[in-house]
């Protein structure tokens, strides 16, 4: 007869000894590899439980949940939405999407429009600053749909107006430089509210990299549950250790569940590894430790 089983996602991240990687992108957003190729290296990394987490784009899920079904691995639904907050720019993670939810189709959609927007002005304001051919050279290292401000970095360090993508950032990319140009992204309640009404769970990417002093890093958290937001990212591969024990005492002290995810964009950059995450401290909640897989029919007797 068949009966249907369900699994704690808890336990196969028990038996495998490895943590769930909670953040990845592919070349759906500004990731160097296919979703496909993604999904395969972190199986040989050993990593059992994954989220394809996009800028702005659900486009690559469906490629990556194939991939995963062929490498008997998880794959979570997701994207890191971008949101305009207090005159900044956050990075919201919804995971779990139903990335068929219309609601969450058409919001995102519009920020891949903004994004189409934005990159054309940036390749204006380069050119007015002596660099010519940058956004049809930014959109030749894309997918053609959507345009990062990596691949504007990717086209500059190619044109050697850097040495690396950083360097890039600093001198032309972040304000006050001459590449760049504000984006007027997401609201907090909106991406929180796509991310919720499509069945998922919307977490803070990163928190560490916003610069928000303790003030501003609770207000943010106070206005992001009042919203319906669950997590915080505490372990990410842009977090240093101390910084993952500051945000694993915000998690704790404002019962926050918290995440873990590697922020990989490809093997370009050896210091971000799949499946090299370290374990959340002590006294978290894990954002999985209630997630559980999709019934599965067996057949016993
Ligand atoms: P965008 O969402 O198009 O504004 O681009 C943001 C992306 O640029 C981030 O997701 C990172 O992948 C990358 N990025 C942002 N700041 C830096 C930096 N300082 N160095 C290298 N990459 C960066
Ligand atoms: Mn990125
Ligand atoms: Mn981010
Ligand atoms: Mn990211």
């Amino acid at each position: 007869m068949f009966v249907s089983l369900l699994c704690r996602v808890s336990d196969i991240i028990g038996k495998m000894n490895s943590i769930p990687d909670l953040h990845t992108h592919s070349t759906a957003s500004d990731g160097t590899l296919s979703p496909t190729e993604l999904v395969t290296r972190a199986a040989v990394a050993g990593v059992r439980v994954m989220a394809l987490t996009d800028h702005d784009t659900t486009a690559g899920v469906a490629e990556a949940a194939a991939a995963a079904h062929r490498q008997g691995m998880v794959l979570i639904p997701g994207a890191e939405i971008s949101v305009t907050w207090g005159g900044r720019t956050i990075h919201i993670l919804g995971l779990g999407l139903d990335v068929t939810y219309p609601a969450l189709c058409d919001g995102l959609g519009r920020l891949v429009a903004h994004r189409q927007w934005r990159a054309e002005e940036i390749g204006r304001v380069l050119a007015k600053a002596g660099i010519d051919g940058a956004y049809q050279g930014a959109k030749a290292l894309s997918n053609g749909r959507l345009i990062s401000r990596t691949h504007f970095a990717r086209f500059l360090v190619q044109q050697r107006r850097a040495d690396n993508e950083r360097d890039v950032f600093k001198r032309y990319l972040v304000s006050g430089k001459p590449g760049h140009v504000a984006g007027d992204w997401a609201t907090l309640e909106d991406a929180v509210g796509w991310i919720r009404a499509s069945g998922g769970q919307a977490v803070i990417a990163h928190p560490a990299r916003y610069g928000l002093t303790r003030t501003k890093m609770c207000k943010l958290i106070g206005q992001f549950q009042e919203l319906g937001g669950e997590g915080i990212e505490v372990v990410s591969g842009s977090h240093s250790r101390d910084e993952a024990f500051v945000f694993a005492r915000y998690a704790r002290d404002n019962h926050l569940l918290a995440s873990a995810g590697s922020d990989y964009h490809g093997p370009e950059k050896p210091w971000i590894q799949l499946g090299a995450l370290p374990a959340l401290p002590d006294g978290c909640t894990p954002i999985w430790a209630d997630w559980m897989l999709e019934p599965t029919l067996a057949t016993v007797g």
